[in-house]
């Protein structure tokens, strides 16, 4: 209603109304009482985060203890909640962000995003539809644009931030299927990616309805790229057995090696056979950011979807990852849908509701803390902490090669931060080590000092370090291999 338009009044009756509204209110005192409060909490932490113990965590039996309860019926006084908190709930997690956090993909987020998460939640943007929250889908719309422009993707091309990579793969997936199989048809849908792909394009194909006789696992080579040939040929027998071929991922860093796929071949073979070509990019698109690595990244732009991980290599606090697709609307057309309870919405084009372009409605201001932290460093400083990362896994690469080249052996060298060696004794079998490399990692979370993690590469269990972290100095790596050489000494002992 406009400003001038007559309002009639309607009187109404009192009807013992109570005036009970403090149910789940705090007064403004002490909403600033406990906000200073878990701010200085969050403040002493992030400050201190460098001398805790990385590993920290407890038994379901020790924690049952500790958190088991009947719902309570009562409240609680909020310092004794606090101090719950601070004690048994902030200190029985293994610090992703510690600078010794080098195992599986670590997460060294910033704290300008962490207070952009925290409007998230007070402001409680509701940002699946344009009315609701319309700057918030602006600035959703320009970082998506940033990053379109970072990929060499078309401005024709659409996106939305989701919770993970796996959602985005999911989703990548279904808007793949959408555009090259006809549901009604009974020839077999055929995926292919290389064995080194990550697992959630496994679940996602599986949450899809797919099994096995729909996806084709193509081997890798010696430096653990998908083999461009058995791509090829795999597709052209699929073809002459009248299956479809759908999609071919390819991988942007692997998240076992950070092996880059050659996106440039995968999207000419997906072009010959009209094949959607999806670029998995959660762990290593980042790398695009370094001129020395960018190169790896050419085709890109050609692809028909990527996902990237803002919650990954790019800084922000869980949960946030990207989906570009080349052309917009055929993202909103695999998603839109209009039922009448949303007809107000439905306004112009131009103004998105991002509802339509995935499968929430009610979603989050993910972009915020992503727009926040790159308003308030630049992409500079992204650019320089992404080299950081690269330089950690090259030194480590050094380090072995020149100091400890006895007692390790590099297995995959330094690659988009990640670095694969194994603790090695001439002496022993492929067996014995893969036992002694796989017992290396238990000691280390036992000994709290630094997280690493194994994988197994051609059977050959090595441990791996992803090395992401910017503030992780050459100390750190270097007192980390010192003790991992302690530790592998004292095993061989055993098994001499
Ligand atoms: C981590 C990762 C994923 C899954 O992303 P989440 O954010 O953990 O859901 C997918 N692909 C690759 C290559 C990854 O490294």
């Amino acid at each position: 209603m406009g400003e001038n338009s007559k309002h009639e009044i309607i009187s109404f009756k009192v009807v013992d109304m109570k005036q009970n509204y403090n149910d789940l209110t705090l007064s403004e005192e002490e909403m600033r009482k406990l906000g200073y409060k878990a701010i200085d909490i969050l403040i002493d932490h992030i400050s201190t985060l460098k001398d805790k113990p990385v590993t920290r965590s407890k038994s379901r039996n020790e924690l049952e203890l500790i958190f088991r309860e009947n719902i309570p019926e009562q409240g609680m006084d909020s310092d004794e909640l606090l101090q719950l908190v601070q004690t048994h709930l902030l200190s029985n997690i293994m610090h992703i962000d510690h600078p010794r956090f080098l195992g599986f993909i670590s997460s060294p987020s910033n704290f300008i995003s962490i207070l952009g998460d925290l409007f998230t939640s007070a402001f409680n943007f509701f940002a699946g539809t344009w009315i609701e929250s319309s700057s918030a889908a602006q600035i959703e719309l320009v970082v998506l644009d940033w990053m379109k422009k970072f990929f060499h993707f078309p401005t024709q091309a659409g996106g939305i931030f989701l919770s993970g990579g796996s959602m985005a793969n999911l989703v990548a997936l279904v808007v793949a299927r959408t555009n090259k199989y006809d549901s009604d048809s009974n020839r077999i849908p055929k995926f292919y990616y290389s064995t080194q792909t990550h697992s959630s394009v496994d679940r996602a194909l599986r949450i899809l309805g797919f099994s096995e006789k729909h996806i084709e696992k193509i081997p890798v080579d010696t430096n653990f790229n998908i083999q461009l040939s058995q791509l090829e040929q795999q597709i052209q027998q699929d073809v002459r057995q009248n299956c479809v071929p759908v999609c071919i991922i390819a991988n942007a860093g692997t998240t076992n090696t950070g092996t880059v796929d050659p996106i440039v071949k995968m999207v000419e073979i997906a072009k010959n056979y009209n094949v959607w070509l999806h670029v998995d990019g959660a762990y290593g698109l980042a790398a695009i950011l370094d001129p020395n690595e960018k190169n790896k990244f050419t085709g890109l732009g050609k692809a028909d979807s990527i996902t990237f991980d803002p919650h990954k290599w790019w800084f922000q606090p869980y949960e946030i990852s990207g989906l570009l697709v080349r052309d917009a609307h055929q993202l909103r057309d695999t998603f839109h849908i209009l039922p009448e309870y949303l007809k107000d919405l439905d306004r112009e084009f131009e103004e998105i509701n991002f509802c339509d372009y995935g499968p929430q409605l009610t979603r989050n201001f993910r972009a915020l803390k992503f727009w926040l932290s790159l308003k308030y460093f630049g992409i500079n400083e992204f650019r320089k902490a992404v080299q950081k990362g690269i330089s950690n896994a090259k030194f480590v690469e050094k380090m072995i090669t020149e100091q400890f080249n006895k007692e390790f052996k590099i297995i995959s060298p330094a690659k988009l931060a990640i670095i694969c060696f194994r603790y090695y004794d001439e002496n022993l079998s492929n067996e014995i080590l893969n036992s002694i490399n796989k017992e290396v990692v238990q000691e280390m979370i036992k000994q709290q000092w630094a997280m690493i993690s194994s994988t197994t590469l051609h059977e050959i269990v090595c441990l791996r370090f992803c090395t992401i972290n910017p503030r992780t100095t050459d100390m750190d790596l270097l007192t980390t291999l010192n003790r991992i050489i302690n530790i592998g000494r004292e095993l061989v002992k055993k098994y001499m």
